[in-house]
């Protein structure tokens, strides 16, 4: 591959040896303007516009147009007039020359394939990317056709134009990768930001919390103050939630102002919000702080002419004594906030293991799930996922559930995390996974053969080398590989340097797909997935939800349409509840595939079975072109 700077070396052989060439030097230094001015790479300017310009000088057409080959033909990518804007020709005479590298000139009624009143053509080869073409210059009416000397000229042009096209495509796309990497960051900061304060939100301060826990360790202490505000339901309902708004965003600021300048206040959702204190380990360091956030926020607050009171109460918790990660923690400051509201004398509590009166309930839980995975106590939910251009069933996720010794149904959010602990979730998989492969064959003949099947993995399963080895053996022994798609959350525990060196290859190997699931909520390097391998993005819930009345929503998840498209990668949309919500993806965005309970909530084998008739006629329904059409 050539560099600007070795073309311009040719370039300036061109020039000396401009006078051996039997060319009017006025001409060659027109075709030198217009390879300077391709190299130039102004990003506005569309490639062929300039090289049209500059041609114009040196070869005296009437009207210009590109083609480019596809498959037998070849169509038209630039024109100059409307005649020549949909053009698409069989790759022959001299077409196929130029497609060959030939230059050719030709007149008289051949030329009238390339429509208008043309009546001689200079036919140059070009080449774009990995594909070939012509640029052919075009002389109408009575003007005299195009002569050897314009031929040499040309097959002179040609060799330079394309490899100045070559330099500047990979200069645009240079710059193409640069805006996606801006984007991500953007869209980056939006997801862990809250945006009626501008505080971290819950995902951001979850993972501050994390990575200190990780980096730090226990030796150095820690303290989450979770707080919210007293009656805030009744200050909404009596003034309004405008002023239930501003109140949080003045109180957010006053309690900012009174901490240390490195201790951080986030936003969880609503009226509550977290401290996080740093260094500090005991009761008598932590309370100054309290005291000094809660003065702050005790001041009156005049807001739209009002002035009132307001009063929050706190509840705090101690890294590593209370808890060993972020949600523990913020259960147990939860919890001591509780005993504060409850309280009428203190305004703020902190947790201690009396508060923690389900420890026993979890010892319990403990107990029955590992009997559960003893005797395979569990069955697996299935909830479609439908293609919109299609209008059919493509494909289902495979969802986990434990029957429980009373019979009640219990959701992954119940166990998953106690299984985890409990070093229970492998054997759960492979449970899961028995059922996917017995329903597979059901699912080829109520839906279509090729339907295919999610199942979710854990971060730690997915890059964990034995457990992949183990399932993906699993899965070739049944055969069924290539039907599965693997789903993961990026969290924190996805080291995804970990993923690219041991279990990618793996997956890749025995043709596994691999899909990132609540996509927009991670801590995505969307730059970085492609090398990942991951083949779908699952859009989150939370970017669907309202998404027809919420323009915000709108603008969060066109920006991940744009990314995953853009990249290449399938993407389905998770959640979609109302008639409204699909009628704005199916209307507004080219997502092409949904799942959601607005088709079905997720079921066993016999449920699904039952209901496939309805499955089918529902997906034939939301056909993207007949709701056009309806709606
Ligand atoms: P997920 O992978 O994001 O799965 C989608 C969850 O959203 C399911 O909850 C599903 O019932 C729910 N859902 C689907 N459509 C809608 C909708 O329109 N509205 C609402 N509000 N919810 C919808 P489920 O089955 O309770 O699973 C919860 C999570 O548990 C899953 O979230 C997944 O992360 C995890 N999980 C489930 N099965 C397994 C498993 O076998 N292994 C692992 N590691 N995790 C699993
Ligand atoms: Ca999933
Ligand atoms: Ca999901």
């Amino acid at each position: 591959m050539q560099t600007v700077e070795e073309l311009r070396d040719i370039l300036a052989e061109l020039q000396s040896e401009n006078g051996k060439l039997r060319l009017a030097a006025e001409h060659g230094k027109l075709l030198l303007a217009a390879i300077e001015a391709l190299l130039s790479s102004d990003e506005q300017a569309e490639p062929f516009a300039i090289v049209f310009d500059a041609l114009q000088e040196a070869f005296k057409f009437d009207t210009a147009v590109a083609l480019i080959e596809a498959g037998e033909a070849v169509v038209s990518i630039a024109a100059q007039s409307e005649a020549q804007r949909h053009l698409r020709l069989s790759a022959s005479g001299p077409l196929k020359k130029a497609l060959k590298g030939r230059v050719t000139a030709i007149s008289g009624d051949s030329v009238g394939i390339f429509g208008g009143t043309a009546r001689s053509a200079l036919c140059l080869p070009i080449s774009l990317r990995d594909k070939r073409g012509a640029l052919v210059l075009l002389r109408h009416g009575d003007a005299a056709g195009f002569s050897r000397e314009d031929v040499a000229l040309g097959r002179r042009f040609a060799v330079l134009a394309n490899q100045a096209l070559v330099v500047r495509l990979q200069a645009e796309q240079r710059l193409e990768n640069q805006r996606l990497e801006e984007r991500s960051e953007q869209l980056q900061r939006r997801a862990f930001t809250d945006e009626l304060t501008g505080l971290p939100n819950r995902a951001h301060l979850e993972y501050i919390v994390n990575e200190k826990i990780k980096n730090q360790g226990e030796a150095k202490p820690f303290a989450l103050a979770f707080f919210d505000i007293d009656k805030f339901k009744s200050i909404n309902d009596y003034y309004g939630h405008a002023m239930g708004d501003r109140l949080l965003i003045e109180m957010s600021k006053r309690a900012q102002q009174a901490l240390r300048g490195h201790d951080i206040v986030a936003r969880l959702s609503g009226d509550e919000f977290i401290i996080v204190i740093h260094g500090a380990g005991e009761q008598k360091t932590i309370e100054p702080v309290l005291k000094r956030v809660l003065a702050a926020v005790a001041q009156e607050y005049q807001i739209d002419g009002q002035d009132f009171h307001s009063s929050i109460s706190i509840g705090v918790s101690i890294f590593p004594h209370d808890g060993q990660n972020y949600e523990e923690l913020r259960r147990n400051a939860d919890r001591a906030m509780y005993r504060a509201k409850a309280s009428s004398t203190e305004q703020y509590r902190f947790f201690d293991a009396s508060m923690a009166e389900n420890l026993t309930a979890r010892m319990e839980l403990e107990k029955q799930l590992r009997r559960a995975v003893q005797d395979r106590s569990f069955i697996t939910y299935f909830q479609p996922k439908i293609d919109l251009n299609r209008g059919c069933v493509t494909g289902f996720e495979a969802l986990i559930r434990w029957v429980d010794a009373s019979g009640a149904i219990r959701a992954p959010g119940e166990f998953i995390e106690a299984a985890t602990r409990l070093g229970l979730l492998d054997e759960i998989t492979m449970m899961l996974v028995d059922d996917v492969a017995a329903a597979l064959p059901r699912f080829a003949e109520l839906f279509s053969p090729a339907v295919d099947c999610s199942i979710n993995l854990s971060a730690s399963q997915m890059i964990s080398t034995r457990f992949v080895q183990e399932l993906a053996a699993k899965l070739n022994e049944y055969g069924i590989s290539e039907r599965i798609i693997l789903e993961v959350v990026e969290n924190e525990s996805f080291d995804k340097e970990l993923f690219h060196q041991s279990t990618a290859p793996l997956l890749k190997q025995n043709k596994l797909r691999l899909s990132i699931d609540d996509f927009g909520t991670g801590y995505s390097n969307l730059s970085k997935l492609a090398v990942l391998g991951v083949s779908e993005i699952k859009i989150d819930r939370s970017f669907v939800t309202g998404i027809d009345k919420n323009l915000r929503t709108q603008k969060i998840f066109s920006t991940i349409e744009n990314f995953g498209r853009s990249s290449m990668l399938m993407m389905t949309a998770e959640g979609v509840e109302t008639e409204a919500e699909l009628a704005y993806l199916i209307n507004k965005t080219s997502i092409n595939v949904v799942q959601g309970f607005y088709f079905a909530k997720p079921q066993d084998i016999n449920a699904i079975e039952q209901n496939a008739a309805a499955l089918n006629q529902a997906a034939a329904t939301a056909k993207r072109d007949y709701l056009r059409l309806v709606g």
